[in-house]
């Protein structure tokens, strides 16, 4: 149960305890860590927490990290799972040395999709990057050109709420490789592994896990890239991706990554599997994104800021408000009743509430918090 109130922030509304959430936290990365995975953490403080990544324990853990991903993900043979340190930030640099070759082609349709997209563009050692661009709120499309090496798009756009389903893109040369940013899509949103050639992503969105690490999927066209361009080009060594899945295979990172962050991230893929894997997450994340959307198109003051339904995420939802209801004292009346986080993306500047619909977010929660909106907004 959140806290009560505190403090004198907001107009000092007090939401029912029947109308509240179980657990107040719809943030969209860091996002709700289940109280189960933080208790097995606990658990395991003395004898997991400050021992070594190099000794068996800790290297037990990645290949089970790295076993159920590839479960988790339905794998087919040849593909491999790497992770390294530095989150999904680290990881476009490491792209632009090892995954890029010369040139790429970007779908940048919000905040995170830009930065890969800006990424490439500044590298000295590529040609400049393409960038497919369209206003916030929809998604562009790839237009396919010879000579591209890598088509590159988010699979959620956390800072918009849109999704767009990897594909390779129709008239890409046979050698181009798709990159996926699926920080916040991975683990939450079905997907076709023989679609995508590195599907990356940090475990603080839909693995419930702390920030700090990436991890991805690659397939044997990513791996043979990587190889050879290892071999051809100057590359940082923390940002070196042969030298992560050289220490990969092993079942290490390069330097040293966060105990609790890869203990938090494997507790979230084995909840994820015992419970039906992959299409059971979805499916729970289909139904707190009905019941959101479901609520905003029958409400008189709010309504889906995506238009387009297929292109609404279903883990990241974004609500417009009207002009007469500022999202800003909801957000303060909710946080301060203990539920934290809804604030629409800061730089889209909107009158807006984003929506963490997680695997680890209860539908019914995503309920309650409609409900306390609704009750917010009567009283404001
Ligand atoms: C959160 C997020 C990132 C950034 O992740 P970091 O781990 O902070 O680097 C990148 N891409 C997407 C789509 C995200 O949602």
């Amino acid at each position: 149960m959140p806290p009560a109130p505190q403090g004198r922030s907001g107009p000092g509304i007090v939401l029912p305890d029947g109308i509240r959430p179980g657990d107040g936290r719809f943030g969209c990365g860091p996002s709700k860590v289940r109280p189960e995975a933080v208790a097995s953490l606990a658990e395991r403080a003395g004898d997991w927490m400050g021992t070594s990544h190099r000794q068996k324990p800790v290297k037990e853990v990645v290949g089970r990290l790295k076993a159920g991903l590839a479960s988790l993900f339905s794998l087919p043979d040849g593909h491999e799972v790497a992770l390294g340190n530095g989150g999904a930030t680290a990881f476009w640099d490491a792209a632009t040395f090892s995954l890029v070759e010369a040139h790429s082609q970007h779908l940048a349709f919000g905040e995170f999709s830009s930065k890969f997209a800006a990424a490439c563009a500044s590298a000295p050692h590529l040609d400049a990057a393409d960038t497919v661009e369209s206003p916030a709120g929809t998604a562009p499309a790839f237009s396919p050109a010879p000579g591209i090496d890598a088509y590159c798009h988010p699979h959620n756009e956390t800072s918009t709420g849109v999704m767009v389903r990897p594909r390779r893109p129709e008239g890409a040369d046979h050698a181009a490789l798709v990159l996926i940013d699926a920080t916040s899509g991975a683990g939450g949103l079905r997907f076709e592994p023989s679609e995508v050639d590195a599907y990356y992503f940090a475990p603080q969105k839909c693995f419930a896990s702390d920030g700090g690490l990436w991890l991805a999927l690659l397939s044997p066209a990513a791996l043979e890239r990587i190889g050879r361009l290892s071999g051809s080009r100057w590359v940082p060594a923390s940002i070196d991706l042969s030298i992560a899945l050289d220490n990969s295979r092993l079942d290490q990172t390069y330097n040293t990554p966060a105990l609790a962050t890869l203990w938090l991230t494997l507790q979230q893929v084995e909840w994820i599997n015992g419970n039906g894997g992959l299409e059971w997450a979805a499916s729970r994340s289909d139904r707190s994104a009905d019941i959101l959307y479901g609520w905003a198109e029958g409400s008189s003051y709010a309504t889906p800021f995506v238009e387009k339904p297929d292109e609404r995420s279903r883990v990241v939802g974004t609500i417009d408000l009207d002009d007469s209801v500022p999202a800003d004292q909801v957000n303060a009346v909710l946080r301060a009743n203990g539920i934290v986080d809804t604030d629409g993306y800061r730089k889209l500047g909107r009158n807006q509430l984003r929506v963490g619909m997680f695997p680890a977010v209860d539908p019914d929660d995503v309920e309650a918090l409609t409900r306390c909106i609704d009750h917010i907004v009567e009283r404001l």
